[in-house]
């Protein structure tokens, strides 16, 4: 075989980078070069490793300038009532978030009052509440800049795990309830949506409380401050009675939640069968007229079940408060257990692939 001529070197002329300035400026006019950043905090040094992977944001004192066009779209991760949730990235520090962008035919005024609530809501002081790290109003759309949670919402791992064991559902409680007792007692606030798909998971067990205030938001924008958006299946039934109501609300919401993870279905049906779903009046009748729900003690620990109807009250007088739940029996019983949450949901299918 006739061997091939070698290939003359090819000689490429590179052009000479241009190093004005504007060519390091982002679009919040922050100059970045090499692991320089110079913003109006000042000068910062940042890892600029291009080989790891992105990374979610760690930090609450997570301090990027941000603008909308510093953020490159991944991909949607998720659709609600309000909008969309995207994964974005920060264009040149590779860190992941999620953004929600909802929609909004809004007045000025009202536009201004929900973009200062939001800013009031942001940066959370609590690690099982979701930091919102900025939001915008642009083009009749906010849009919010959250920290990403990278295995989805609770809602996600339902749609996998048939249920959720009790020594699981402990360590899940131990954390919603600590977000709680952050926005009961610390923040004053009642998150008035507790659902599976506004509690949210990470890689390393974490579990944290979104939305909050995002319902309180759209019912704003509506121009009627307590119009509920969203789903009635997990709302306390002096709510849906119209009746005052306050942070015992909540823990009927996570009572709810935590029963439907551990029988692996909503309380309120019999089967996962279409067929049995009550229809909406129904289950508000159901909800407000009925009797509670209750685990089954046959199937379930006393704690358990002590746990699930310290939550699930109609009277909310009766039911307990965030802070005397977190020194339950059901929680103190696998605490010294080393019990990691991150096992449970690295079994299972991420609910959307890494970006590549
Ligand atoms: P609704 O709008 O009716 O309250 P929802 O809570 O499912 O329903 P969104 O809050 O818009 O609607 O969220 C949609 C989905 O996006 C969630 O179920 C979750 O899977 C995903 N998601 C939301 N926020 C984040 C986040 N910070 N990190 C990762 N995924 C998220
Ligand atoms: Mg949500």
């Amino acid at each position: 075989m006739k061997l091939k001529k070698p290939v003359k070197e090819l000689k490429l002329s590179v052009p000479v980078q241009d190093t004005s300035v504007s060519s390091f400026l982002t679009a919040s006019g922050t100059f970045h070069d090499g692991d320089l950043l110079l913003n109006q905090k000042g000068l910062r040094l940042i890892s600029d490793d291009n080989d790891s992977p992105p990374q979610p944001a760690e930090s609450k004192e997570f301090d990027l300038q941000f603008s909308l066009e510093d953020l490159e779209t991944i991909k949607v991760i998720g659709k609600g009532s309000g909008g969309v949730v995207q994964l974005v990235r920060h264009k040149w520090v590779g860190t992941l978030f999620a953004l929600k962008v909802i929609q909004m035919n809004i007045q000025e005024d009202i536009r201004k009052q929900i973009v200062q609530e939001l800013k009031i809501n942001q940066g959370s002081q609590c690690p099982h509440v979701v930091v919102c790290y900025h939001s915008f109003y642009h083009n009749g759309a906010i849009s919010l800049v959250l920290e990403y949670m990278d295995r989805g919402s609770l809602a996600d791992v339902l749609r996998q795990v048939k249920t959720v064991l009790e020594p699981y559902l402990a360590v899940l409680c131990k954390q919603v309830l600590q977000g709680l007792v952050y926005l009961h007692h610390e923040r004053h606030v009642i998150h008035r949506d507790i659902k599976p798909s506004n509690l949210l998971v990470n890689h390393k067990g974490e579990v944290k409380i979104t939305d909050f205030g995002v319902s309180a938001m759209l019912a704003s924008s509506m121009g009627q401050r307590d119009t509920f958006v969203g789903t009635y299946n997990y709302m306390a039934p002096e709510r849906i009675s119209g009746s005052t109501y306050d942070y015992k609300s909540d823990i009927w919401s996570l009572g709810m939640v935590t029963l439907e993870c551990a029988i692996g279905r909503f309380p309120y049906i019999q089967s996962e069968d279409q067929q049995d779903w009550p229809s909406f009046y129904e289950l508000l009748e159901a909800i407000v007229g009925g009797s509670p729900p209750s685990a089954p003690p046959d199937q379930f620990s006393p704690e358990f079940c002590s746990f699930i109807s310290a939550c699930i009250q109609k009277d909310p007088r009766d039911r307990s408060s965030s802070l005397d739940l977190l020194n339950h029996p059901f929680l103190k019983k696998f605490e010294d257990k080393d019990i990691d949450l991150g096992i449970l949901v690295a079994s299972l299918e991420p609910p959307i692939s890494f970006p590549r």
